[in-house]
Formats: structure tokens, sequence, C-alpha cells
């Protein structure tokens, strides 16, 4: 099974390692705009042959997609000082646009992983764009989020995150939704738990980890530049789902179309991820402000996609 990388960056250059150091996959191919870039990376990598099972690793052209079970676009560039969300939307959707040009005629249905940023409004664009069913195309959405959650979870209660059920929702950005209400640990809500000798989190404590969630990407890139061992652990996860056709419910960015009054949007749910890509989204039961608060996120991203042009109900 082959797993073809777009953008040999920070991003893209660590998930080819850390699929291979977890034995996701053996083939990995990396393709970036910079032939240089991604034969480097792609040396670095196959230095390390002898500790790995057999790997296949190689810089390609768009060809290397036709025979790819796993197409990640990892391809864009952060956040300029200053710039507002629209102009970054707009630089790195004409990137995923000319991505997506470069690689139609290659193209052979693999399951699409988006992860370059804004995640949610560029697997909408590649949903617009690419010629494939849209449940075929995944974004990595809050899965790295959700992760950052039930780790901060994890300390605050020490308890392996594992142990922990708890996701965030909606936009992976500023507008995400920590599902508390769904939050458990075990089978108790963690809203009702208390570790031995504490008390269970107050309104206080709960906004707490939600400042610390949603400020964690900006942390990470003020303290070292760029965030990518997290959220190569996450869309890793995403790609093994979807190789070992695993049915697994993780939280994805996808297409929606009708939950509740949201439609036409990509954003992140739990959802049931194996081969053919995201089979359902989970009819998950939030309560009045968790609800009120996706709407929100939902006509934040809606907002985005019609002022790029692209939604055709805009
Ligand atoms: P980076 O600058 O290190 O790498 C980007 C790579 O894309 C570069 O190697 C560049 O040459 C390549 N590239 C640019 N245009 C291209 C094109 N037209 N075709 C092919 N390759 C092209 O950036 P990074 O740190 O790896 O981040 C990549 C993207 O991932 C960014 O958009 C970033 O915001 C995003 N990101 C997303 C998450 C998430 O949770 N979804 C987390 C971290 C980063």
């Amino acid at each position: 099974m082959k797993v073809a990388i777009i953008g040999a960056g920070n991003v893209g250059a660590t998930l080819a390692y850390t699929l291979l150091v977890r034995d996701i996959v053996t083939r990995v191919s990396l393709i970036d705009v910079s032939r240089e870039k991604a034969v480097g990376e792609v040396l670095d990598l196959a230095h390390g042959a002898s500790y790995l099972e057999n790997p296949e690793i190689r810089a390609e052209g768009y060809e290397g997609v036709a025979d790819a079970d796993v197409i990640v676009l990892a391809a864009g560039r952060g956040r300029k000082p200053g710039e507002s969300r629209l102009d970054l939307a707009r630089g790195n959707a004409a990137i995923t646009e000319e991505i997506l040009a470069d690689m139609a005629p290659h193209y052979r249905g693999a399951v699409v992983i988006v992860v370059a940023n804004p995640v949610d409004v560029l697997t909408y664009v590649t949903v617009r764009r690419l010629s494939a069913p849209p449940s075929k195309i995944i974004g990595s959405g809050t899965s790295l989020d959700s992760s950052r959650f039930r780790y901060l979870l994890g300390q605050e209660f020490g308890i392996d995150p594992r142990s922990i059920h708890a996701d965030v929702i909606g936009e992976h950005g500023d507008s995400s939704v920590l599902a508390w209400s769904m939050a458990s640990l075990g089978q108790i809500p963690v809203t009702r738990y208390a570790p031995p000798g504490g008390v269970p989190l107050d309104a206080a404590a709960r906004e707490r980890i939600h400042q610390s969630v949603v400020m964690a990407g900006k942390e990470v890139i003020q303290r070292k530049g760029a965030t990518f061992y997290a959220v190569a652990l996450s869309v890793a996860r995403i790609v093994e789902a979807v190789l070992h056709d695993e049915k697994s419910v993780l939280t994805v960015s996808t297409y929606v179309e009708g939950f509740g009054e949201i439609a036409d949007v990509c954003l992140s749910l739990p959802a049931v991820v194996g081969r053919d890509g995201v089979r359902e989204v989970l009819p998950i039961v939030l309560d009045d402000e968790e609800r009120r608060q996706l709407a929100a996120s939902a006509a934040g991203l809606r907002e985005i996609i019609a002022q790029l042009g692209y939604s055709d109900r805009a």
C-alpha cells in the first residue's frame, strides 16, 4: 500500500517519517514544487532504511498519485504577520487548485486527506474541484484539536489520554467547539468526574482548558515557528484507519449536507472512517449551547467559502 504526500515541508516530511516508523505503510512518495526539497527529505528518510521494514521512499512527480491508496495534501503556507484569515484562505486555495489540476490526469480514486490550512475550506475546495465522491475527501480537521483536548484533560486528571473520549468539533480554528456534554472518561461524563482528593472541573477550569486548546497551535508556532509532530500523528491515524478499512470513529472534517440546519460545508464531526473514506457522520447529541456554537462555526466557514466564490449555493 502506498501513500503519496504532496508538500514535503514540515508537516509532509514528518508525516512520512511517522508512517514509516509506526509501520503503517512501507511505500511513501513525496511530491513537492521544490524537487530539491522532496529529494532531500527522501534521502534523509531512506538513510534510515536499515532500521525500517523494507521501505520504498521516493520523490516523484504527479504521476506518483496514480497507484497511491491515500493522497495527502500538505502543501501550503502559514499565515503571514498581519494577514487576514481570508487572504490566507485565498492563497492556499490557489495552491490547492493548482495541485488538484496537476493531479487530475493521474487520479485513480484514492482517498484524499487534506491537511493544509485553512483545512475545512481547502477540504471544501477539494470536494468541489476533484472528480470524486465527497466521502473520499477527508480533512484532518479537529482530529489534532481533539488530541490536544484529551491530552489536557489527561494532565488535569492524571489519566491516560487514551482513556478519555473528548471531541473538538466544527472548524479547525478560532470557532472550534469543545463538546463537553459528550466527553467521557471510562463511562463517566468528564464534567462529573473528580480525581482522588479533587473536585470536578468548574466553569473557570473548563474555560481555561478551552483557551488552551484553541490557543495551542498559536503557542507552539510562537515558540518554535511551526507545528508538525502532533498533526503528523493525527493524520497517520487517519491514514491507518483508511488503509486497514477500520471503520473507526475519528473526528475529521467531511462534507456535511444536512446535520440539523448545517449543509454544504466541510467541518469536523465524529465520523466512521474506512477504505472508502467517511462512511457516515454519527448523529451526535449536543446541548443547546454546543449546537448554537456549531451552527456559528458552520456559518463562519460558509461565509469564507462564499467570499472565495466556491459555493454554488452562496
Ligand atoms: P512548509 O512551508 O514547511 O511546507 C510546505 C511545502 O509545500 C513546501 O515544501 C513547499 O515547497 C510546498 N508547496 C508549496 N506550493 C506547492 C505546490 N503548488 N505544489 C507542491 N508543493 C508545494 O509548511 P508546513 O509547516 O509543512 O505546513 C503545511 C500546511 O499544513 C500549512 O498550510 C499549515 O498551515 C498546515 N498545517 C495544518 C495543520 C492541521 O492541523 N491541519 C497543522 C499544522 C500545519
